[in-house]
């Protein structure tokens, strides 16, 4: 395999998870008897440009087909994000019905609608068509049903459809062509218009042992080292430490470079992320986790204790195959989103279920996968303690709340 990134031929590995059905794979009842396909998921590390980076074992529109069950609106503190970010766009930049704001991998139109609600023209592009219909229906937006790269981009340049702001947010690390991506968004990109993308932060993955966030859709992981480009650069929590990148044109000397972006630089080299032991130290602090993680559950399982978790994410999917947790562990997970209920978890065959069952069931501890919302989960199901029922957060470390 070749660097996704510069080309340079990689073999250092950075973390080996063996195998895995694709994480967003939720089974029907007829399909658990049936065969799974599982796939390699095993990380390399580029010892040019330091790309994390995963194969790609099997096509992106295979991923994101159809019946892709990801709708972003499920998540209150998500929602909150997007509206938060969109105020701040809209005053720092001064956007308004003059501008044209367009969204790659918009999905259920959870954060342009901010931008619409505020009488600026948007347009999505979104490759899962279901969703694409939701933005449609619920919010009155429209979107390109499309993988976003530069023959999309050509068309929309033809259609008078250049962007004044173009963002992209936790997309850049599902894509399997980096170049064709980055030089699409170059040609849609008006005179003095502005780029952000948000990403998970390859620093924040290493350092608190965030080893779940791989899957086979997630092709890279990304250092603030190998982007560039950039004029003004933004830690935000989200997905357990993310940067939002503030991009433009090379030529467009109208938007200072911000000195954020020199002292991320310097954090990231100051961490090691320019030598490869950072990256090749990575893959016994991951096993560190399955065992704790994988004691913890069989004592509690001597004790007769009754055990559930929250959240049917990737990340779940990612924990609990690399661990081989199963159903006999875990008696179900629950999940807010419909299209996942009434399915289960791929390889585990864990239940997916509605939060009632919890209350019918009283279990004495609650595992929280999606740990990066896990103040939001503690707080939603505060009547657990009740009846003693306790949280337990794997990442980064075994812990119970
Ligand atoms: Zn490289």
């Amino acid at each position: 395999m070749n660097c996704r990134f510069c080309k340079t031929p990689v073999k250092t590995e950075f973390a080996d998870l063996v195998n895995s059905p694709p994480s967003n794979s939720y089974l029907t009842e007829k399909q658990l008897n049936e065969p799974e396909m599982f796939y390699p998921l095993k990380v390399l590390v580029c010892e040019k440009c330091f790309l994390v980076q995963v194969d790609e074992y099997y096509k992106s529109s295979d991923i994101f087909s159809s019946d892709y069950a990801y709708f972003s609106s499920f998540s209150t503190s998500w929602l909150a994000h997007a509206k938060k970010y969109s105020e701040m766009m809209i005053e720092r930049f001064g956007f308004n019905s003059n501008s044209h704001v367009v969204e790659i991998a918009s999905n259920d139109g959870y954060l342009i609608k901010n931008f619409k609600e505020k009488g600026i023209p948007v347009l999505g592009i979104e490759p899962t068509a279901n969703t694409a219909a939701a933005a449609k229906k619920n919010h009155g937006i429209d979107s390109v049903i499309d993988f976003f790269g530069i023959k999309l981009a050509k068309q929309l340049v033809a259609d008078g459809k250049k962007a004044d702001l173009l963002l992209g947010n936790n997309v850049l690390a599902h894509v399997p062509d980096i170049m064709d991506f980055v030089g699409g968004m170059k040609l849609v990109l008006k005179e003095k218009g502005v780029i952000t993308m948000e990403f998970p932060h390859l620093y924040q993955l290493v350092l608190n042992n965030q080893f779940d966030t791989i899957y086979h859709e997630h092709f890279s992981y990304i250092s603030f080292t190998t982007v560039k480009q950039i004029f003004d650069v933004q830690e935000i929590p989200t997905h357990g430490g993310s940067l939002r990148i503030f991009a433009k044109h090379k030529d467009d000397s109208s938007k200072p470079i911000g000195n954020a972006v020199a002292d991320l630089l310097k954090k990231e080299k100051d961490a090691g992320m320019l030598s490869i032991s950072y990256y090749t130290s990575f893959g016994p602090k991951i096993q560190k986790i399955k065992n704790d993680l994988l004691e913890f559950l069989i004592q509690q399982k001597r004790a007769g204790k009754k055990i559930v978790a929250y959240g049917a994410a990737a990340k779940g999917n990612t924990l609990l195959n690399y661990c081989g947790v199963k159903k006999d562990m875990i008696d179900f997970v629950v999940d807010a989103n419909p299209a996942k209920q009434n399915k289960f978890m791929p390889a585990s065959h864990i239940p997916i279920v509605t939060e009632q069952s919890i209350k019918d069931s009283k279990p004495d501890f609650i595992l929280i996968l999606p740990w990066n919302i896990k103040d939001e989960i503690v707080k939603q199901l505060d009547y657990v303690k009740g009846w003693g029922g306790k949280f337990v957060v794997p990442i980064p470390k075994l812990q119970i709340l």
